[in-house]
């Protein structure tokens, strides 16, 4: 198997992961990740999404360059942010910030269908030719400004920003379900990050509970004006 060199490391990653949610508690109230998030960290194959001289870090506990001055966030990130999710297979995601598309393939291990939307170019090629070569058909890659959201494909079951926002974007607000659920860095760039967990009530009431001081790369384009 291609992934056998890695499996060792892959499994010490997971211990370090469950350590710092363990640790973390206290601010995201998750002592533990559930066995499928757990399960789907353990068959995504991280150094498939890494630029090639990175391949042998890539079951290291920290964000990695993948070119165009945007990284891959580091795995407990992807590990919280996909609990905090609480996905299934009937949920349809979006995703904002596709980047390597490791984040994308981890939510297709636990979603329905994932639309998952990146502003560079060269990324969205990248992302797209590994998600195929690793066999994901139910993951969508769309180019554009994210703080738009898909609207042909709204709404959402769930939605996920992989860039820090200044604020909540409307359009992203209004493409989520009734009971659904939004994770996001909300901050200023440079200035303090918090991850956030947005819930909409059955009555469409908005609710936004700050957890975890983080430090993203910023979400450009049109939620900057
Ligand atoms: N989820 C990614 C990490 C992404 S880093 C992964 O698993 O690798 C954040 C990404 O958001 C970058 O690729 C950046 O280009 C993208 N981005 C920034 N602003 C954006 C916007 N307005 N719309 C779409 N993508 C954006």
């Amino acid at each position: 198997m291609a992934d056998a060199p890695h499996a060792v490391a892959r499994r010490a990653l997971m211990a370090e992961i469950a350590a710092e949610v363990r640790a973390t508690a206290g601010w995201t109230g998750r002592q533990t990740l559930k066995p499928a998030v757990t399960a789907a960290l353990m068959r995504v194959p991280r150094h498939a999404f890494v630029p090639g001289k990175f391949r042998t870090t890539a079951y290291e506990n920290h964000p990695l360059p993948i070119g165009h001055g945007q990284t891959i966030s580091q795995p407990y990130i992807v590990a919280i942010m996909t609990e905090l999710l609480d996905l299934a297979p009937t949920r349809r995601v979006l995703e904002i910030g596709t980047g390597s598309g490791y984040q994308a393939a981890v939510l297709a291990e636990l979603a329905g269908e994932v639309y998952t939307i990146e502003s560079i170019p060269a990324l969205a090629d990248m992302a797209r030719r590994h998600l195929v070569a690793l066999g994901y058909a139910n993951i969508h890659v769309l180019v554009g400004d994210g703080s738009f959201g898909w609207a042909a494909r709204a709404p959402y079951d769930r939605i996920i920003v992989t860039a820090a926002a200044p604020h909540i974007p409307t359009a992203l607000i209004d493409q989520l379900v009734l009971e659904g659920r939004m994770v996001l860095p909300l901050g200023p760039e440079g200035g303090e990050q918090y991850l956030t967990l947005v819930t909409k009530s059955v009555r469409g009431r908005v609710a936004e509970q700050r957890l975890l001081p983080v430090a993203f790369v910023p979400l450009l384009g049109s939620v900057r004006h």
